[in-house]
């Protein structure tokens, strides 16, 4: 049977591991779940590679996780997971299936209410102010109103303040108030306010005040937590407070959900549901997925393990042994798109493409990869960048640096090479300044594969030794030109020129005077490997007039030297 790791975070409260470890004997003697060990990723024992080594030694190389969390923020969804990661690094072929969080579920609804009407039962402990109380499960008032709670005191008179622990993530805070309005219908309770001790607002006495604002005379704090420990007991104390506060007020707190059957049996029911695959997380609302108000910075976090004492690794981290873990403070990869088609990319270019949190991609970039990535992929549109042109570069370099310092994996996607023609090294060494990890993926260029797609090899044995690629950008004679266009004139072989529509005529013109033959050949390529390409011959001394007749738009290469003329058996057309 499917061996169970139950993963708490751990506590610096002693109570709240024993608590911990009780649940797990409780699931274990149940015996209708396979093994069971549980673990902390931190503060307490065991740790969590313990757990897992034991599963293992005792021939479990598939497991169920189960993170014993009422809520899915930060620890259910990330730090949970990468524990679970280096982990399968200890132990190479080590599967696991992840259960979901534990709330919200009737199980632990009937659990609250039971909590709560044992508060309210709680008479005989009415009457004794206990500021700064340590445990739950107290009756808090004011010694002037002492003996007035009743036995059985009525749900209707009876405000409850259901307090999670809080999150930064909002959707963690919101299954809390799930959780109030589930406790509150159709129990008859006056109503049912959630709270958060921390992180989160409204906190402790700012909910309590808001009840009584509304009225309420009677209120039972009832903490949304598993097990005892710093928070928790936070929540005694300050409910003590309030109510030392206000005499007038009948404050109570209820007991922790604590170690139960109802805990195991929705343990039991986790493992199940994750061993059928059956797991059915809400992630519409997850902010490491979406982009929700405030939060930006959480889309596509990467997540790490955290460091739990008794686990060396933990230890080896801080001394720089980095294994695998070189996004975890955001990257920029500069990959090559090749020319256009979507299957022109370099297989690292795809596999960086795919892992991307963010893509910053260029006009002629592959625009197709675009449609694979996954749905909440950032994509960025480098031609959209605002600002004036001038600015473009700057302000796409910032993005990158921006992006990775926010821990994501970018993707810089060109089209071709990045370093032909691309401006890929002013993004590289924009990044490098930056002290932003960046990685460069060649690609393939259109300056060889324009001329190769329609046929055109760029040298050949006894024809052209030599090939030259040349940015048409600036005309010659333009100041800022640094082409020795005499020299490519002179040379024999083979001459690519890229972003040349509108200067073809001047450049042709010019070679010709520095002695390259007027019968030159010369290709113009459009489109290389689209569904459009297509392409035109002329002769040198007739090119700048057959691409304007023929209205050869970019993206086009020309080619010219003897290899254009050379016989093949692909196509030209
Ligand atoms: N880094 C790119 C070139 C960028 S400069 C590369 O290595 O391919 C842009 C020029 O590339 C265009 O003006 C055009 O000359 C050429 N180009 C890019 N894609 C092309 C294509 N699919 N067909 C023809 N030319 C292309």
């Amino acid at each position: 049977m499917t061996g169970l790791v139950i993963v708490g975070h751990g506590t610096r409260s002693a109570a709240g591991v024993d608590q911990f470890a009780a649940l797990v004997e409780r699931v274990r003697r149940r015996g209708d779940v396979g093994d069971v060990e549980g673990g902390f990723i931190e503060l307490s024992r065991p740790p969590l590679t313990d757990a897992v080594g034991a599963l293992v030694a005792h021939g479990h190389r598939a497991l169920v996780a189960l993170p014993l969390v009422l809520t899915a923020a930060g620890h259910g969804k990330g730090d949970i997971p990468a524990a679970m990661a280096r982990e399968q690094e200890r132990h190479p072929g080590l599967t696991y299936r992840y259960g979901r969080p534990l709330g919200p579920h009737p199980l632990l609804h009937d659990a609250l209410e039971e909590r709560v009407d044992a508060a309210l039962a709680s008479s005989d402990r009415a009457g004794t102010a206990l500021a700064g109380a340590d445990r739950a499960g107290t009756a808090l008032a004011g010694a002037d109103r002492a003996g007035t709670a009743l036995a059985g005191a009525d749900r209707a008179g009876t405000w409850v303040a259901l307090i999670g622990r809080g999150s930064t993530d909002p959707d963690a805070n919101a299954e809390v108030a799930k959780v109030a309005r589930l406790l509150w219908e159709g129990r008859g309770y006056a109503g049912v306010e959630p709270g958060f001790v921390s992180l989160a607002s409204p906190s402790v006495p700012a909910v309590l005040e808001r009840l009584r604002r509304l009225g309420a005379r009677r209120i039972v704090v009832a903490p949304y937590f598993l097990f005892a420990g710093v928070l928790p007991d936070r929540i005694v104390a300050q409910s003590a407070e309030f109510a030392a506060a206000h005499p007038d007020l009948d404050v109570r707190v209820a007991e922790l959900i604590g170690d139960c059957d109802a805990l195991a049996d929705l343990v039991r029911e986790r493992y199940a549901e994750a061993l059928g695959g059956d797991i059915r997380m809400n992630c519409d609302t997850c902010a490491y997925r979406v982009l929700m108000p405030g939060f930006a910075d959480k889309v596509g976090r990467p997540q790490r393990p955290h460091d739990h004492p008794d686990d060396p690794v933990g230890h080896h981290q801080h001394h720089g042994h980095d294994h695998g873990h070189a996004h975890d403070h955001g990257s920029v990869a500069v990959v090559g798109g090749g020319p256009g088609p979507d299957d022109l990319i370099t297989v690292r270019g795809k596999a960086l493409l795919d892992a991307a949190d963010v893509v910053v991609v260029d006009r002629l970039a592959p625009q197709g990869l675009l449609a694979g990535l996954r749905p909440d992929v950032l994509v960025v549109d480098a031609a959209k960048v605002p600002r004036g042109p001038s600015m473009a570069q700057e302000a796409i370099n910032a993005a990158l640096v921006s992006h990775a310092r926010a821990g994501r994996r970018v993707v810089r996607l060109k089209g071709g090479d990045p370093y032909v023609f691309g401006r890929g090294h002013e993004e590289v060494q924009a990044c490098t300044a930056a002290g932003v990890p960046v990685t460069v993926v060649p690609g393939v260029s259109s300056a060889i594969a324009a001329p190769a797609l329609v046929g055109v090899p760029v040298t050949h044995r006894g024809v052209a030794h030599d090939v030259t690629v040349v940015s048409g950008h600036l005309p010659p004679g333009h100041p800022d030109s640094l082409v020795d266009w005499a020299a490519l004139a002179r040379a024999r072989g083979t001459v690519v020129l890229l972003m040349a529509v509108d200067t073809i005529a001047k450049i042709a013109s010019v070679l010709i005077e520095h002695g390259r033959a007027p019968e030159t050949p010369v290709l113009a390529v459009q489109d290389a490997g689209q569904a459009d390409q297509r392409s035109v011959p002329a002769r040198l001394d007739e090119i700048g007039a057959v691409a304007a007749r023929e209205d050869i738009r970019p993206p086009a290469v020309f080619v010219l030297g003897p290899v254009v003329a050379l016989p093949t058996t692909g196509p030209k057309a």
